[in-house]
């Protein structure tokens, strides 16, 4: 998969995407990163990426011009011809959709994506009209710039491309994950994660066995799979009740769960 990202600030990106994971995978060629920098594509002497609102009011706004040169620099395919199976244009934006692990799953299906990181106030938006298809949030504050969401959407996406991680399970089966056989039923010994079906991972322990006064779950030592799984899947559940019970109303839940939730909700209203 090959990401282009369009920004004002190209060093911005030179260590970001130099460790662990991004790092292998970038050296592996599973995938390809350009940064592109905008000031490339501006035709006056002082490079001018940006200009006065019209209508007033605070701050500056990214020209269309140099933004909407460098998409089409790139050559993806015009907005109205393009496959968004293959091929996506996104504008970071305070103002877009938010950005989840459902979204980066889609994403992760293109051959191609192209960020466009905002600055100042924001963008002209006829750059949208222009040649987005879609806007994309991090989440509900405002940052001071594009990039670091670009780096957020990159980071998730590619995580999930195959091959990218050295256990093709681990990103299906952690916080967010479709479901899967997680259930206390299955056979076999548990795997790192299990399905989550939309809720949020379990707690994760490692050697030492005890540590500054503190043990380890006595489950985890003992051989009986049925009832690690059982033991992690509560976890998961206790852990996205109290933190995200958001996340509930959407999550792909058995018979099981819905009665230990309720049970926890009784105990805990
Ligand atoms: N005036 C805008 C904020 C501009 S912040 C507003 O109130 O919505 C400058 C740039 O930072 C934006 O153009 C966008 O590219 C980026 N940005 C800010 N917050 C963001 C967020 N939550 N997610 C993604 N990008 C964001």
């Amino acid at each position: 998969m090959r990401f282009d990202i369009i920004t004002i600030f190209p060093d911005f990106f030179t260590s970001i995407f130099s460790h662990g994971v991004l790092k292998r995978a970038r050296a592996g060629r599973l995938l390809q990163i350009e940064i592109h920098d905008l000031r490339t594509y501006t035709h006056d002497r002082h490079r001018t990426v940006d200009d006065r609102p019209f209508g007033g009011g605070e701050g500056m706004v990214l020209k269309p011009e140099p933004l909407v040169e460098a998409v089409e620099s790139l050559e993806v395919t015009p907005k109205a011809e393009r496959d968004p199976r293959k091929e996506s244009v996104i504008l970071l934006s305070a103002q877009g959709a938010r950005f989840n692990q459902a979204t980066a799953r889609e994403l992760s299906e293109l051959d191609r994506l192209v960020l466009l990181c905002g600055r100042y106030e924001g963008v002209d938006e006829r750059v949208n009209e222009l040649v987005c298809d879609r806007e994309l949030s991090i989440g509900d504050y405002v940052l001071s710039g594009g990039e670091l969401g670009a780096a957020v959407i990159v980071d998730a996406t590619m995580r999930l491309l195959p091959g990218v991680l050295g256990n093709e399970d681990s990103s299906a089966f952690e916080s967010f994950g479709q479901r899967d056989d997680y259930f206390a039923e299955a056979e076999g010994p548990p795997r790192s994660t299990h399905g989550s079906g939309g809720i949020l991972d379990y707690p994760h322990y490692t050697r030492p066995a005890e540590y500054r006064g503190l043990g380890v779950p006595e489950v985890l030592a003992g051989g009986d799979h049925a009832a690690i799984r059982r033991w992690r899947r509560r976890c998961a559940l206790e852990k996205t009740l109290r933190n995200r019970p958001d996340l509930l109303d959407h999550a792909d839940l058995t018979q099981n769960d819905r009665a230990f939730l309720s049970e926890l909700t009784r105990i805990k209203p």
